[in-house]
């Protein structure tokens, strides 16, 4: 409302509070006709707004909001032969629309990834209310990278504090120390 920095359409008149109990929603992609959709069981967890470049954002939006669930909470139930994958070397396999490019869900395959067995959604393409809403952002200095004014990114991080969304440059310490245990781990240096 008051702010003239933009970050995101989920984020920037109000931010939506969780449903406990949410049972979940379907994705669709953006076509007019023929829509890519994706059922999610139940909640997603660790909701944030991410500046990186490759995270599918709604067009005008510095950051795309991106949240993570199960991937066997993930099922693909209408036109799936519109789907591809952006990029297949990428750790994070986004499986996009051929048509209109929404990111339906992005898939990690290697098994040995501390994220694996996680997706990562878009919650914003389901009508559903109650999706927990985002907590944080990350890798804010990304956003330079596609084009943002390196000049308001004072600007844009104390938008960020003023929603509740805590900026980081990487991810949130709590997923950073998740990787690094996970590390730490596969290497006997942890048990
Ligand atoms: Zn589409
Ligand atoms: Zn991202």
């Amino acid at each position: 409302m008051g702010s003239a920095v933009k970050i995101h359409p989920q984020v920037d008149e109000r931010i939506e509070p969780a449903v406990e109990g949410f049972a979940g929603g379907t994705l669709s992609c953006a076509c007019g006709t023929n829509k890519v959709t994706v059922e999610i069981k139940g909640q997603c967890a660790h909701n944030h707004v991410c500046g990186c470049s490759r995270c599918w954002k709604p067009s005008g939006a510095l950051f795309s909001q991106v949240a993570v669930v199960s991937r066997d909470n993930v099922a693909v139930t209408a036109n799936a032969d519109k789907l591809q994958v952006v990029d297949s070397k990428a750790t994070i396999q986004r499986h996009a629309c051929k048509e209109c490019g929404v990111h339906m869900y992005g898939r990690i395959e290697n098994t040995t990834h501390p994220f694996f067995g996680l997706d990562f959604i878009h919650t914003e393409r389901s009508n559903a209310k109650g999706w927990a809403p985002p907590g944080f952002a990350a890798f804010v200095s990304s956003i330079i990278e596609s084009g943002a004014d390196p000049q308001n990114m004072g600007a844009v991080r104390a938008r960020l504090v003023e929603l509740g969304l805590p900026p980081y440059d990487c991810l949130s310490p709590v997923l950073m120390d998740a990787i690094a245990t996970h590390t730490a781990k596969a290497a006997d240096v942890l048990k």
